[in-house]
């Protein structure tokens, strides 16, 4: 992507902060210590960074680059500096063929799905196991079977063997449990391929069980600087900031209704600024009539009424000084004044992960 500065005729883009990205990769090393490996969670074109230049920059402490499907890890393997690529989610049976003849990692939840991508040559596989996440894996109950049959199957090379955690930010007690029960499974299966490596953590558990880091950890979210346990928050650096600009200026009158459904009516006279980001671009319509604010010239502002697919009115009736062209801060820092992703996610009533990767395709990146 292409460094700052941004350019006056555009219209809404994001800035990388890339040294603040590595300082997180720091932060997740310091954690697990110096012995096992980093898997970096890259999916969704680097939760919304924009992976290429993610890649480049995490490579260096990164063993594998993980991603959702054979687009990203295409993307992603022709920067990775040879790291290895592992598809998270399973394939489709019509993807099968490309994964195998392009050496990704590939996640199977049974014997028989690692038996159809061995039909297409020498595969390395991560097989899951469902300990609570109910959405791929084979059960653990039948894991150590399942594994046997597996490990049986010419052409199949284990990886790894992993499990993911549905509530490592919500629930202490079953996460612990859910991990204590894992690493208990490892230790039988470990017998049975010695070089497989074993991985767990998502960023709720490297932040809150960097204990069980076992052989690899799998961090998305605070790679980029958030946390999702608002006590991290100081340790880590946000790596994205999203602007837009002032694209119109007016003075509304007192009784003056402003967007979709007039859910706002000024009640005194004010002056509003139209702002050049919409839901199209990713700016979630769900906040609209819930507090959010935007940065103009160090001052929060509200956004008014209902967010548009190309627009939103803003109210600058305080900002001095406020021009056509301004810069309009939609995450990140102006003078004193910050809005985080996650104050934008909970306004939205969703998760910071949402808002992220919900960032659409006209949004320029930028990096700092
Ligand atoms: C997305 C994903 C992660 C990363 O989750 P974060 O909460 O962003 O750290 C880890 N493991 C798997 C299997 C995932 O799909």
């Amino acid at each position: 992507m292409p460094a700052l500065p941004v350019p006056d005729h555009l219209r809404t883009w994001v800035e990388i902060n890339l040294g603040a990205l590595r300082r997180n990769l720091a932060f997740v090393r310091n954690r697990i210590g110096p012995g096992p490996g980093i898997l970096a969670v890259v999916k969704a074109n680097g939760y919304g960074h924009g992976v290429a230049d993610i890649v480049r920059a995490l490579a260096d402490d990164t063993e594998v680059f993980g991603v959702a499907n054979i687009k990203e890890a295409v993307e992603v393997a022709s920067v990775a500096s040879g790291r290895g690529v592992m598809l998270l989610s399973p394939c489709l049976p019509a993807e099968y063929e490309t994964a195998v003849r392009s050496g990704y990692i590939v996640t199977v939840s049974s014997a028989d799905e690692a038996l159809a991508y061995s039909r297409y040559g020498q595969v390395s596989v991560n097989f899951k196991i469902d300990t609570g996440m109910g959405r791929a894996g084979c059960a653990a109950g039948s894991a150590l079977e399942e594994f046997r049959r597996v490990l049986a199957i010419k052409g199949v090379f284990l990886h790894s063997i992993s499990t993911h955690l549905p509530s490592a930010d919500e629930d202490a007690v079953f996460t612990l449990e859910q991990l204590e029960g894992f690493d208990a499974l490892a230790a039988d299966l470990r017998s049975l391929a010695r070089d497989a490596k074993f991985h767990v953590l998502n960023s709720a558990g490297v932040l809150t069980r960097p204990e069980h880091r076992l052989d690899l950890v799998r961090p998305g979210l605070i790679l980029y600087g958030i946390s999702p346990l608002p006590e991290y928050s100081s340790q880590l650096e946000p790596v994205l900031s999203w602007k837009s600009r002032v694209v119109l200026l007016r003075e509304l009158p007192t009784g003056s209704s402003v967007s979709y459904g007039r859910s706002f009516i000024a009640e005194k006279p004010i002056r509003t600024a139209l702002v050049a980001v919409g839901y199209a671009d990713g700016f979630p319509r769900q906040a609209s009539g819930r507090g959010a604010s935007v940065l103009v010239r160090g001052i929060r502002c509200a956004v008014l009424g209902r967010v548009t697919m190309d627009q939103i009115v803003v109210d600058v009736s305080q900002v001095c000084g406020v021009e056509l062209g301004d810069d309009v801060t939609l995450i990140g820092s102006d003078g004193a004044e910050k809005i985080g992703v996650s104050e934008l996610a909970s306004q939205a009533g969703t998760i910071s992960w949402e808002i992220l990767a919900g960032i659409g395709r006209r949004v320029e990146h930028f990096c700092v």
